[in-house]
């Protein structure tokens, strides 16, 4: 636990628990606001607002701001931080036990153009990111601080060592993109790692879509659950089906017997999905 003073007065506590690590560098913040392409015609979803430093820039840009935060003991900081911004309202609330979609309808209304942004608590960040892509499928783009490493997984290709649901679900649903990388010495307290600034523009039409998103998902999921089993392995684990359906399956999406689930591309598993869901309701 760091003691700083903030710039509000008195003394605060940053909890490495919660992933408190706050950017004060007002160059950097409008330039993260820039880059969550937030605008005019935008509400956004901000997770974790902390002091309220990126809520201000992005409160500049956006017709609306409604911003996240779990610690209570941040609001009267906030409170002061965000005063002169009528278009800017902090809820309490855990990100992973809040309702998004039925927040962003109560706070905007329905069918607002809806954008997140957020520097994210770093020790939710695979879980956040997932729950944003599969339950708020309005938002346009994702706009988020996280590990570098873990930056470097979202863009990560068949073959390479991060590849995994992770990179799949984001690249399937979005497009995604490094926009800055940020040193730790810009947070404050400085965390073990640096950052990325990763953009996840939502797509319009997707590549390869499925039948069935779910269906896809628990694909994703079961395919990479044991990694040193090969994919007709990890198949038969996850899904009512026995070997030889398993490698019907596969045989029909046109994948070697033989492969693991790492080598396989979106399309491949995409092609996969849809022979299982035509297995499915008949096993
Ligand atoms: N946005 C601020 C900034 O850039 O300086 C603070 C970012 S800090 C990395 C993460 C913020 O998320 C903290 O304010 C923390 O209290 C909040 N937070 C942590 N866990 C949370 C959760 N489960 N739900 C909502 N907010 C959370």
């Amino acid at each position: 636990m760091k003691h700083k003073k903030h710039s509000y007065g008195g003394e605060f506590h940053h909890k490495h628990s919660l992933g408190q690590n706050f950017i004060e560098d007002e160059t950097l913040l409008e330039q993260l606001a820039d880059l969550s392409l937030v605008t005019k015609d935008d509400c956004v979803l901000e997770i974790g607002p902390g002091f309220g430093a990126l809520t201000k820039p992005l409160a500049r840009r956006a017709k609306q701001v409604v911003s996240l935060e779990i610690d209570e003991t941040l609001f009267p900081i906030l409170n002061v931080a965000l005063e002169r911004f009528d278009n800017a309202h902090v809820v309490q609330g855990d990100v992973m036990k809040t309702d998004l979609h039925a927040l962003a309808e109560a706070s905007f209304g329905e069918g607002c153009s809806l954008r997140v942004a957020a520097n994210l608590p770093y020790y939710i960040t695979t879980d956040v990111l997932t729950k944003l892509l599969m339950t708020l499928p309005e938002a346009k783009s994702i706009a988020v601080m996280i590990q570098k490493e873990v930056g470097d997984k979202l863009l990560s290709q068949p073959g390479d060592e991060g590849y995994g649901p992770l990179a799949i679900m984001c690249q399937y649903f979005c497009e995604v993109r490094r926009a800055l990388d940020v040193p730790a010495a810009c947070f404050t307290p400085p965390p073990k790692v640096d950052s990325s600034f990763m953009v996840l523009e939502r797509r319009k039409d997707k590549p390869y879509a499925v039948a069935d998103e779910a269906l896809l998902m628990r694909l994703i999921r079961g395919a990479f659950a044991m990694r040193r089993k090969t994919l007709i392995n990890n198949l038969i684990a996850c899904f009512p089906m026995d070997r030889l359906q398993a490698a019907a399956a596969m045989e029909a999406a046109g994948l070697d017997a033989q492969c693991r689930a790492e080598a396989l591309s979106i399309g491949q598993l995409c092609s996969l999905c849809e022979q299982i869901g035509r297995l499915l309701p008949a096993i």
